[in-house]
């Protein structure tokens, strides 16, 4: 017990640390605060990192991608304005820790990956979470997941230069999208964009540093 103990700490001082960071950084949606309180960050970085997972930077989950900063977690989860039971889409699953945030907020979530062994692996990981609710596809998220569209919220958690058409016609109305945009990489703003009575608006909120959204409606491969 005490050796297991040593070999998986469970970090719930550095897990809370966080979180006084993010109230400190202006996050308030208490649901947002809750569900990041709960996930273990550090089950979805590579076991050598565990000990930086609580930290406000991206770390890397290999084949290239990045697990988003806690910061920009908890701000997209809150500009998100969801309510418990919506369905959600998530584009870029990576690690996991965004779907697993948005599952412990009361979100049906539905997740899609292009990178196949990290797709396979983080459906593993879920599993082993028991976070068996979390719909996931591995295919090019570009193009929505029309077979459970409409979707009442959808993020998206790399950045492209357009908002693909196929997530604006999957979006409920009323709906809304969080996603970074820009013309060229590496170069983003988190746009979001609301769809309400057949109207589109969209709100920029400044500059944001994804990974690249690759696909038909992104930047190719
Ligand atoms: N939400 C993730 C962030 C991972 S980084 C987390 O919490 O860890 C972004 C992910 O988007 C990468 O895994 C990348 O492979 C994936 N991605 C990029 N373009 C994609 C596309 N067209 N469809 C699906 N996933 C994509």
């Amino acid at each position: 017990m005490l050796a297991a103990k040593r070999l998986q700490p469970d970090l719930r001082r550095n897990r809370m640390r966080m979180i006084s960071e993010l109230i400190a950084r202006g996050i308030k949606d208490s649901a947002v605060l809750a569900a990041m309180e709960s996930v273990k960050r550090h089950l979805f970085v590579e076991e050598a990192m565990q000990a930086e997972a609580y930290g406000d930077f991206p770390l890397p989950i290999g084949f290239g991608q990045t697990i988003s900063q806690p910061y920009v977690v908890a701000l997209m989860s809150e500009l998100l304005e969801a309510e418990p039971g919506m369905k959600v889409l998530e584009i870029g699953t990576g690690s996991g820790y965004q779907a697993a945030v948005l599952a412990e907020m009361g979100l049906d979530v539905y997740s899609v990956e292009r990178i196949a062994p990290l797709y396979f692996r983080t459906a593993d990981l879920l599993r082993s979470l028991s976070y068996y609710r979390i719909g996931m596809k591995l295919d090019d998220g570009t193009m929505g997941w029309p077979e459970e569209s409409p979707f009442e919220r959808i993020i998206v958690t790399a950045g492209g230069p357009e908002i693909p058409q196929p997530l604006v016609d999957q979006l409920a109305d009323p709906g809304v999208m969080l996603i970074p945009v820009g013309e060229k990489q590496r170069r983003q703003q988190l746009v979001r964009l609301e769809k309400r009575e057949g109207k589109i608006l969209e709100h920029n909120f400044g500059p944001v540093s994804f990974v690249n959204l690759v696909g038909s409606h992104g930047w190719r491969p």
